[in-house]
């Protein structure tokens, strides 16, 4: 077998009884990677890039479930709206506007996450706890009728630390559980919590984590 399926199917076997589901992160990593992967039975794949994932989801079977992770800048959001399954990284209640304009082109209704800042380096992207509730609490989220937001997402400062990858990790549950107690729009749902990655996703699932996107652990390491 080869060591991406051995990889996945390694994970996966330790998520059997939980609510978690693996996304496998193909950021430059060729077409036929993902391929090896799909033809084991694995469909669910995350990208960073727009014009990367515009190019893969053209080769690759139309099946694919394609979750798209990385920072997504409004003017590009038209190239991904007619196949993207879930939007990870919604940073602003800007870009959700623009996802419900490009999504209503195509009737469509795209399942998005609220990205949290959590981490302590500011290079990561992220709403803070005061725009999360205002998203969440305002009278505008409703009228986005061709967004579904199931949740939040979130990534841990690069460290060693298992302690403060911990701590960030029971913050971004904890805001979660506090906007569930909100009254919410028929179209926000708290639901998913996107967090762990390769080096921390044991943390996250036991943290209360639904998704996990997973990349060098499954592919190798990124060059
Ligand atoms: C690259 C990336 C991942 C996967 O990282 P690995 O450490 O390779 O598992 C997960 N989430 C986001 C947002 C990423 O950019």
């Amino acid at each position: 077998m080869h060591p991406i399926v051995e990889n996945i199917q390694a994970i996966e076997k330790q998520l059997v009884g939980t609510n978690v589901k693996l996304i496998a992160v193909s950021k430059k990593k060729p077409a036929s990677d993902l391929l090896l992967a799909y033809e084991a039975g694995f469909k669910r794949f995350g990208e960073n890039y727009v014009q990367e994932l515009v190019d893969k989801q053209a080769i690759l079977p139309q099946d694919i479930e394609w979750h798209f992770i990385g920072h997504l800048q409004s003017n590009k959001v038209k190239y991904i709206a007619p196949f993207v399954s879930f939007i990870h990284s919604v940073d602003s209640f800007k870009l959700l506007q623009e996802i419900n304009k490009q999504a209503a082109k195509y009737q469509r209704i795209i399942p998005c996450l609220l990205q949290v800042h959590i981490a302590q380096e500011d290079t990561k992207t992220g709403l803070s706890e005061e725009e999360l509730f205002a998203i969440c609490q305002g009278d505008e989220l409703a009228q986005l009728a061709h967004v579904s937001v199931r949740g939040l997402m979130g990534m841990s400062t690069f460290t060693e630390d298992e302690t403060i990858i911990r701590e960030e990790f029971r913050r971004l549950k904890s805001l979660f559980d506090t906007a569930s107690t909100f009254s919410l729009p028929a179209n926000c749902v708290m639901q998913e919590i996107s967090m762990g990655m390769s080096g921390d996703w044991p943390i996250a699932v036991n943290e209360g984590s639904t998704f996990i996107r997973v990349g060098s652990a499954i592919f190798g390491e990124r060059i």
